[in-house]
C-alpha cells in the first residue's frame, strides 16, 4: 500500500477520499510534437543524399562507358558526400547548443581584428563569384563574446548573403556601439547583400530549422536548412536578438543587437 500524503484515510488504512492531480501537458505535448517533426525531418534530410550517393555509385559499378558521364557521377557522389558532411555537423552542432552543452567562453574580442580573419576564410568563395565583401568596423571596438561562436554567427550569415548573391553583386558588415535606455550597451550589426532577397511571407519562418524559401536553390548551393537556426540559437545565447528585413529582387539585411558585455554568471 502506497501512503499518498494528504488523501484522508481510516485508522485501518483505508482510504476515505480522492486526490485529483492537473498537469499542464499543452507544453510537453507541443515540444513533443517539435520533437518527432525534428526527428522525422533529420530522417528525410540524410536519406536524400544517400540515396543519390547509393544510386550512382550502383550506376557506376554496372560500368559506364564514356568517361565524361563517370567523372560527372563521381562529382555527385563527391558533392552529396561534402552535404551530408556538413548536415551532420549542424545537426550535431544544433543538439549541442539546444541541450546547454555547449556554453559560453567569453573573453574581449577586436572586432575590426576578428571581421579581417572572418573575411579571410570567405575571400575564395567571394572571388569565385566577383562579388565584393566590404566592412565597417570602428577600430577601437571591443565587445565580450564567445569567439568561436560569434565566428560561426557571421560565417552562416555572410556564406548565405555569397550564396544568394549573384555574380558581381556586394555584401557588406558594419558593427557599432549603442546604448540601451537602462544604460547598458550593446553593439549592433547588420550583415547586408545586394542579392534575390526573401519574399515577405517566408520572413517569420527563416530561422525555423530546415526552413527554405526556395528547397532546390538551398540544396543547389549545397544549404543545409539550419544555418539560421544555429545563427539565432548562438545570438540568443550571447543574451542578443536578430531580425531580417528583406526586398525581393534587391537584397537582405540581417540585424543582430548583442550586449557589449556579457553578465557574470555566464
Ligand atoms: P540554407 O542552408 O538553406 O541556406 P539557412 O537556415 O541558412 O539554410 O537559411 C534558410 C533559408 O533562408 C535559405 O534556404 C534561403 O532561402 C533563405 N536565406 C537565408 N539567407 C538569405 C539571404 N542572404 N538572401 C536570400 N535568402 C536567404
Amino acid at each position: 500500500i502506497v501512503r499518498l500524503d494528504g488523501v484522508p484515510m481510516t485508522q485501518d488504512g483505508e482510504y476515505t477520499g480522492m486526490l485529483f492531480l492537473l498537469q499542464e501537458v499543452t507544453e510537453i505535448r507541443r515540444l513533443e510534437k517539435m520533437r518527432s517533426e525534428f526527428v522525422a525531418n533529420v530522417s528525410h534530410e540524410l536519406k536524400t543524399p544517400v540515396a543519390a550517393v547509393k544510386g550512382f555509385a550502383e550506376t557506376l559499378l554496372g560500368g559506364v562507358e564514356d568517361e565524361k558521364t563517370a567523372r560527372s557521377f563521381l562529382q555527385i557522389i563527391h558533392d552529396e558526400n561534402e552535404r551530408l558532411n556538413r548536415l551532420i555537423g549542424d545537426i550535431l552542432e544544433l543538439s549541442k547548443i539546444e541541450s546547454k552543452r555547449s556554453p559560453l567562453e567569453c573573453s574581449p574580442v577586436h572586432l575590426a581584428t576578428f571581421f579581417g580573419s572572418v573575411f579571410d576564410t570567405m575571400s575564395k568563395v567571394a572571388e569565385k563569384k566577383n562579388i565584393r565583401l566590404n566592412s565597417q568596423i570602428p577600430d577601437e571596438l571591443f565587445m565580450e563574446a564567445d569567439e568561436d561562436k560569434l565566428r560561426q554567427i557571421f560565417l552562416n550569415l555572410l556564406s548565405n548573403a555569397v550564396s544568394y548573391t549573384g555574380e558581381g553583386g556586394s555584401v557588406k558588415v558594419t558593427a557599432a556601439p549603442d546604448s540601451n535606455p537602462d544604460g547598458s550597451e550593446n553593439v549592433i550589426f547588420t550583415v547586408s547583400d545586394t542579392g534575390m532577397g526573401i519574399p515577405k511571407k517566408d520572413l517569420p519562418r527563416i530561422f525555423e530549422r530546415f526552413y527554405r524559401v526556395d528547397k532546390a536553390r538551398s540544396r543547389s548551393s549545397g544549404g543545409t536548412g539550419l544555418g539560421l537556426s544555429i545563427v539565432k540559437h548562438l545570438v540568443e545565447l550571447h543574451h542578443g536578438t536578430i531580425s531580417v528585413e528583406s526586398d525581393l529582387g534587391i537584397g537582405t539585411s540581417f540585424i543582430i543587437r548583442l550586449p557589449l558585455l556579457q553578465e557574470e554568471s555566464d
